[in-house]
C-alpha cells in the first residue's frame, strides 16, 4: 500500500478526483508521482497481494485486506488466502471513471426493471459486495503499408452495345489500428466481457500500480496469438473496405478475388486493464454476476426469475387467458384444435433453441480463452429429468396427431376437443420447462479454476 508523503497515512485512488487520496489528511498526489522502483522491483513487474478462494481456486490481486472476506467469483464468504506475489506489469490501465454509489445506483435502477429478480438480488448486503475489479485484456494493433492493386471493370451501355472496360488500380496504404480488446482471463467468461464493452480506448493511460490501490485486479492467463488471427481479420476488413469505399474509385466495380494489399504487421499485444464493478450472487450450486463497465456504466447481469415471484405474475396472467380461453372455445372445434397445435408447436421450438444454448453454455463453450489455450474442462453431461426429455416428443405427438385429426376429419367434435387438449397439455409441459430451463440459463454453475499462480508466470 502507498503511504501519503505528508503525513504517512495510507492512499487510495479516489475516484472523483482521478488522484491518489490520504485517507488520513485529505491531500492528494498524481499516481505517477511514486515511486516504484524499490529494491525488488523490475520494469516490468510489480509487487502486491494476491488471493486464493479455497472453495473456487478463483484468485484477484489487490492490496486491500478486506479482499480476504469473501470470494468476488463463487460468492462464498470464507476466509481468502493470501500471499505476497510480483504480477507482470500491465502496459496500460483505463481508470475507474464510476463511483461505487454511481455503480450501485444504477444497479437498483437494473433491478427496477426486473419484477421477477430474487428479493435476495435487492439486499443492500448483496449491493454492499461490489468490488471494482480490473479486468485483463489483450490489446492489438497492425501498420499497413506498401502498394495495392485491384483488377475493375466499368461497365456502359451506347445503343445496343454493352461495353466493358477493364482496368488495374492501384495505390499506396498507410494505415494503422490499435485499441482492438480481447478478454485476456479464462476467470471472466467472454459473455461478461463482451457484455460491458465498448470501452473508451483514449483515456487509456501509462500503467502505473498506484492507480490499482483500493481495486483489485485479475490477471492475464490466455495466450495472446489466441485473438490474434480476429483482430488482424477485423483490421483487414475494414482496410478492404477503405479502399473499394474510397471516392476515386466510385463506379468500378472490383474482383474481390484479385486483390492485392499489403499484409498486416503486428504489433507486439499490449496488456491493458479495464475497469469493471462486478458482484456474485450465490443461491445453494449456482451462481449470478452483476458486471457494471467502471468507465461508461454499460451494465449487464443475469438474472434469475424467483419461482414465488414469478407464480405471483402468472397468476395475474391467468386471468387474461381465462378469458382468451373462453373466447377459445365459442371457436370451432377444427380451429381450436388447429390454434392449439401452433400453440404446442412453437413452445417445443423454443424449448429444444434453449435447451442446446444451455448444453453449450454448462459445458463452458461461451468462454473462447477456456476453450482454446486450456480445454481441461470435460463435457459434463447434464442429469435432466425423464419429463425433460421426453417433452418435445410429447410436443410433437400432439402436432401429429392434430394433423391426423385434420385430415381424417371425424364426424365427432370430441376428436377434435380431445386433440386439443393434448396439445393444450403438452404446450403447458414445454412452457414449464421453458421457464426452469431459463433459470438455469440465467445462472452459472459454482466455478472451478485451476490456475497457476502468479510467481511461475512472471
Ligand atoms: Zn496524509
Ligand atoms: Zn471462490
Amino acid at each position: 500500500m502507498y503511504q501519503c508523503p505528508t503525513c504517512g497515512g495510507g492512499v487510495r485512488f479516489d475516484i472523483a478526483s482521478q488522484k491518489l487520496r490520504c485517507d488520513h489528511c485529505q491531500n492528494t498526489y498524481e499516481p505517477e508521482s511514486f515511486s516504484t522502483h524499490g529494491a525488488a522491483e523490475e520494469e516490468n513487474e510489480f509487487s502486491t497481494t494476491r488471493f486464493l478462494c479455497p472453495q473456487c481456486g478463483a484468485e484477484i490481486i489487490g492490496d486491500d485486506n478486506t479482499a480476504a472476506a469473501f470470494c468476488s467469483f463463487c460468492g462464498a464468504s470464507t476466509i481468502l488466502e493470501s500471499r505476497i506475489s510480483k504480477e507482470k506489469r500491465p502496459d496500460h490501465i483505463i481508470p475507474f471513471k464510476i463511483t461505487k454509489a454511481q455503480c450501485t445506483d444504477l444497479y437498483t435502477r437494473m433491478l427496477h426493471r426486473s419484477p421477477f429478480a430474487p428479493t435476495a438480488l435487492k439486499d443492500p448486503k448483496s449491493i454492499e459486495s461490489f468490488r471494482g475489479i480490473y479486468m485483463p485484456y489483450w490489446m492489438y494493433g497492425f501498420d499497413y503499408q506498401g502498394s495495392f492493386h485491384a483488377s475493375a471493370t466499368k461497365s456502359s451501355r451506347q445503343g445496343n452495345y454493352d461495353i466493358t472496360r477493364y482496368y488495374d488500380l492501384s495505390g499506396n496504404m498507410d494505415a494503422s489500428f490499435d485499441g482492438i480488446l480481447h478478454d485476456a482471463s479464462t476467470t471472466f467468461s467472454d459473455d461478461i466481457s463482451e457484455s460491458v464493452v465498448p470501452y473508451e480506448v483514449n483515456a487509456m493511460r501509462d500503467f502505473h500500480p498506484a492507480y490499482l490501490s483500493g481495486f483489485y485486479a485479475d490477471t492475464e492467463d490466455v495466450n495472446p496469438n489466441l485473438y490474434l488471427n480476429d483482430a488482424a481479420e477485423l483490421t483487414q476488413t475494414y482496410t478492404s473496405q477503405a479502399i473499394t469505399g474510397h471516392p476515386s474509385f466510385q463506379g468500378y466495380h472490383i474482383d474481390p478475388g484479385r486483390k492485392t494489399a499489403p499484409d498486416a504487421v503486428p504489433r507486439p499485444a499490449k496488456y491493458a486493464m479495464l475497469p469493471v464493478w462486478f458482484m456474485a450472487y450465490r443461491k445453494k450450486d449456482r451462481v449470478s454476476y452483476v458486471t457494471i463497465n467502471g468507465q461508461t456504466g454499460k451494465s449487464a447481469a443475469d438474472s434469475p426469475i424467483d419461482p414465488a415471484r414469478y407464480a405471483i405474475g402468472s397468476l395475474l396472467l391467468a386471468i387474461p387467458l381465462f378469458l382468451l380461453l373462453n373466447l377459445l372455445l365459442s371457436l370451432s372445434a377444427s380451429v381450436m384444435l388447429i390454434l392449439s397445435a401452433i400453440i404446442a408447436f412453437i413452445t417445443a421450438i423454443v424449448a429444444i433453441v434453449e435447451h442446446s444454448h444451455m448444453q453449450k453454455k454448462e459445458h463452458g463453450d461461451l468462454d473462447r480463452g477456456l476453450r482454446g489455450y486450456k480445454a481441461r474442462k470435460p463435457p459434463v453431461k447434464k442429469s435432466h429429468s425423464a419429463l425433460d426429455a421426453f417433452s418435445p416428443t410429447l410436443s410433437f405427438a400432439s402436432v401429429a396427431a392434430a394433423i391426423a385429426i385434420v385430415v381424417i376429419d371425424p364426424v365427432s367434435d370430441y376428436w377434435f376437443y380431445a386433440g386439443s387438449l393434448f396439445s393444450i397439455v403438452a404446450s403447458f409441459l414445454a412452457f414449464t420447462r421453458i421457464i426452469r430451463n431459463y433459470n438455469i440459463l440465467a445462472t452459472r454453475k459454482l466455478p472451478q479454476f485451476s490456475r497457476t499462480g502468479g510467481d511461475d508466470r512472471a
